[in-house]
């Protein structure tokens, strides 16, 4: 059979029907599975033949859920987590010994900068940041002989900034690093980091995939011996998907790429729109022209993605009475909901950093964030319009 596109995997990748012929994939909610006998439960532990044990370790609803999400990213093999932050941590943790180096982008969400901060000191593993602005060579100064994992999200939360996937692809084989891309803002539609020289993508399911603020969710995909490595730690440590999840994330994805292309129009459509707009200093929109790596992004993403930044004229207190006239757009801390969502990342996600890491991420004090959804976008724009004519009043 020919190769099938992605919307067709998404839709008809599923589980084998049960007995019942039923149409949609039921939810298995099971924490054990039974044995035929000694034998069949001393090989299945012996892991002689791949079979469900036990929900920690795999469930039809999550294997569903990774089969599809490897298909989108060209990977191998996967697991799923129980929230984006678990992928990342177990990831981490399954791969780095204590005395190993991580090279990171400082633009990293910010629980994930926290464990380089607040964590993995504690394990003896340090962390070298660099800017989005950082030129190749400057990063590449920064890789030690101890360095394993060079770390990166693009684009990234919150000043959707962009990186070069296939640059930094090249330089982590010349160095032998695995790269890791966080790739939850472009969601697998839009970006396939593996094709670009990536070792492992993580996703936080709860965004785009999930797509309607309803559940927590996370996953790793990648080769099928790293991913061996993510699960012996995950399978004993405990950080599974729930089989609920794993089936609502499932269904979600059969409608990711009709969701994310309108997310993308209405992003662009909002984008081009506060470009022109006399209350605002600046836009930021990896699909605007006047994006620093619009090229880039033109190169390595199929549209801009849900979410754009922008700044406020007049500072921090233009944007906090412009965050405070907002009437239909919600003030919470998701994204890539159907719901459009506004942020104030320095007073809020990103507070717990000093005025120079906050530059570092690139963040200045007075910058929205509006992850853009799938209200009608005169309704989106009608309500960002209102607020910027109280800002500045
Ligand atoms: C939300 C998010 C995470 C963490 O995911 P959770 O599901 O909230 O644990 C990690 N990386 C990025 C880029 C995110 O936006």
């Amino acid at each position: 059979m020919t190769k099938k596109k992605f919307e067709t995997n998404a839709i008809r990748t599923q589980n084998e029907r049960s007995s019942f012929l039923e149409h949609s994939t039921p939810l298995y909610l099971t924490s054990s599975f039974v044995f035929e006998d000694a034998e069949d439960m001393r090989a299945s532990f012996a892991e002689e033949k791949e079979r469900n044990i036990y929900s920690r370790y795999s469930n039809p609803n999550s294997s569903e859920f990774i089969e599809k999400v490897c298909q989108m990213e060209g990977a191998e093999a996967g697991f799923a987590f129980a929230s984006g932050m678990a992928a990342v941590y177990s990831t981490f943790a399954a791969l780095l010994n204590s005395g190993d180096h991580i090279v990171s982008s400082a633009s990293v969400f910010g629980s994930t900068l926290s464990l380089y901060n607040n964590f993995f000191p504690k394990w003896n593993i340090e962390t070298s940041l660099f800017k989005v602005t950082d030129s190749m060579e400057s990063i590449e100064r920064l890789i030690q002989p101890n360095s394993k994992i060079l770390y990166v999200e693009s684009p990234t939360n919150p000043g959707v900034d962009v990186l070069d996937l296939e640059a930094l692809g090249k330089l982590a084989k010349k160095h032998q690093l695995l790269l890791i891309v966080d790739n939850c803002f472009a969601s697998p539609y839009l970006q396939q980091p593996i094709a670009f020289g990536a070792d492992l993508v993580i996703h936080s399911a709860t965004k785009l995939m999930d797509g309607q603020g309803r559940v927590l969710g996370g996953i790793t995909v990648g080769s099928a011996d790293l991913i061996d490595k993510v699960y012996r730690f995950a399978r004993i440590t405990g950080p599974a998907l729930s089989p609920f999840n794993a089936w609502v994330l499932s269904k979600s994805l059969e409608t990711l790429a009709v969701r994310v292309d309108r997310h993308c129009e209405n992003a662009l459509a909002l984008a081009k729109h506060l470009e022109a707009h006399p209350e605002v200093e600046m836009v930021k929109y990896p699909f605007l022209k006047s994006h620093p790596m619009y090229e880039v992004a033109k190169k390595q993403m199929k549209a801009g993605g849900a979410v754009v930044a922008f700044e406020v004229k007049g500072g921090l207190e233009s944007g906090k009475r412009f965050f405070n006239a907002i009437q239909m757009l919600s003030l919470s801390a998701n994204l890539g909901d159907s719901r459009s969502i506004v942020t104030h990342p320095a007073s809020t996600t990103h507070s717990k950093l000093t005025p120079e890491q906050l530059q570092d991420a690139g963040i200045s004090e007075g910058m929205i964030r509006i992850s853009v959804g799938l209200e009608h976008i005169d309704d989106i724009i009608a309500d960002i319009d209102q607020a910027l004519e109280k800002a500045n009043a």
